[in-house]
């Protein structure tokens, strides 16, 4: 018997809180059953009703070479040969570490984790411990993952499903967490004229991803630098999104702004679990075994994560990678936006290489405000639209889309095709 979606998400509703092991994988932000997939290769993948999509998640982001690059699924059944995980160091770790301390500017010693949420949530720690401080900012719309200083005013699924503020996050954690609106810097030197003292951390998604794509305004990086040069104050760049995504240095390069701790996540596992934070060594070393900062790990530095992750990081190295990814991100967001002016539907659309942020919105979008004033309802029919003609968007209006290397001309033009005639069925609404 084939299986359908619907079934498995009947039975998923049963055994599963609310059928889905991460929130916005269960399409509440867009209406409509999730489909459940079954394999994938290149920028494709086929649900178990054998329906194939062309893929602009790329499983959140790691996925950018596309699904089963064979060099990268050569390096993990090469590691499963030897071993699936030992809890003791090994070479791989090392050639991690140095890999990306050589490839991001604001990193010269790191510490791997299993999760985008654990290196964030070490980071805010390290923080905390290196400066005496217990009061963090952070920004409206931003993502950092799950942890409970974060989860104030959340984007991402705590957006979709209107839980941007968590319950079960003590009042007393939460009260150190200052909240201000992204790319607003005259309300950062405002908060911090009257708390920087008291602030252990900046922490901003260099470039927002967590509430459609919204890039920084000009001088907005810069400006969080000099405050926090100022007040002593560590400034962490969540690149868990755009690490190796819109440079090979991630953001920090892409814009020249160095962060004292840079948090990855996503391509550095190259699709298995892995996170990274990384930093200055002198800070680094606050951490355990060396400091007094308590982290640790029964998974950390997973050797078959790490192949996973240097093989996909080594492919992004070639020459000229981040160009094309550019390029194409470039020629889909173009002709979407020249589609979307023919059809006379009112579109915004943000994007940095790799990476785009589509809004129903007549005004530019460049802080949370815009975006959560842009029509949602409209993204949900433009989604089911595409769905529909085999183009996969993320199942919310408050999340980022991911080009691979494995999206080509063909596919670009065939998601700009369905693309106009989904158009054409909105400008009736
Ligand atoms: N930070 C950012 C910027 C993210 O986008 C995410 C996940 N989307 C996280 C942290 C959390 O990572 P994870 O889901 O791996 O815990």
């Amino acid at each position: 018997m084939t299986q359908t979606s619907h079934a498995l998400f009947q039975v998923a509703q049963q055994c599963i809180p609310g059928g889905v092991n991460s929130p916005v994988r269960a399409f509440r932000g867009v209406g409509g059953d999730p489909i459940f997939i079954d394999h994938a290769e290149g920028p494709f993948f086929w649900d178990v009703e054998g329906k194939r999509y062309l893929d602009y998640v790329g499983s959140w982001g790691p996925m950018i070479h596309g699904h089963g690059h064979p060099e990268v699924l050569a390096a993990v059944h090469a590691q499963v040969n030897k071993g699936l995980g030992f809890g003791a160091p090994t070479a791989i770790e090392v050639e991690m570490a140095e890999l990306v301390c050589a490839l991001v500017p604001g990193i010269e010693s790191v510490r791997m984790t299993s999760s985008g949420t654990e290196a964030v949530m070490t980071a805010i720690r390290l923080a905390r411990g290196y400066t005496g401080r217990d009061r963090i900012i952070k920004f409206e719309g931003n993502y950092h993952g799950h942890s409970d200083s974060l989860l104030v005013k959340a984007g991402s699924g705590a957006l979709t499903l209107g839980q941007p503020s968590s319950a079960g996050v003590p009042r007393e954690i939460s009260q150190n967490t200052l909240v201000l609106p992204y790319n607003d810097l005259p309300a950062v030197e405002e908060m911090m004229a009257r708390f920087g003292f008291d602030v252990a951390t900046i922490i901003v998604e260099p470039v927002a991803g967590n509430m459609g794509c919204v890039p920084p305004e000009p001088g907005f990086l810069e400006g969080l630098r000099a405050v926090c040069d100022q007040y002593g104050c560590v400034l962490i760049f969540d690149e868990v999104m755009t690490g190796f995504r819109v440079a090979v240095g991630g953001a920090q390069a892409l814009y020249g702004v160095r962060p004292d701790l840079t948090t990855l996540g996503k391509i550095i596992g190259g699709g298995l679990p892995v996170g990274a934070v990384g930093g200055p060594r002198e800070m680094m070393e606050y951490l355990a075994p060396t400091g007094p900062v308590y982290q640790a790990g029964t998974l950390s530095g997973n050797p078959v994560a790490m192949a996973a992750g240097l093989a996909t990081l080594r492919l992004l190295t070639v020459p000229g990678f981040h160009e094309r990814l550019a390029a194409q991100t470039g020629v889909l967001c173009k002709g979407l936006a020249e589609r979307a002016e023919a059809a006379g539907v009112s579109m915004q659309i943000n994007h940095v290489p790799g990476m785009f942020g589509w809004f129903f919105a007549e005004q530019p979008v460049r802080g949370f405000d815009a975006v959560m004033a842009a029509d949602s309802k409209r993204y949900a029919r433009f989604f089911h639209g595409l769905l529909a003609r085999g183009v996969y968007l993320a199942p919310s209006a408050y999340e980022a889309g991911f080009l691979s290397a494995a999206h080509g001309d063909t596919e670009i033009a065939a998601t700009l095709d369905a693309a106009e005639a989904v158009l054409a069925t909105l400008k009736e609404d």
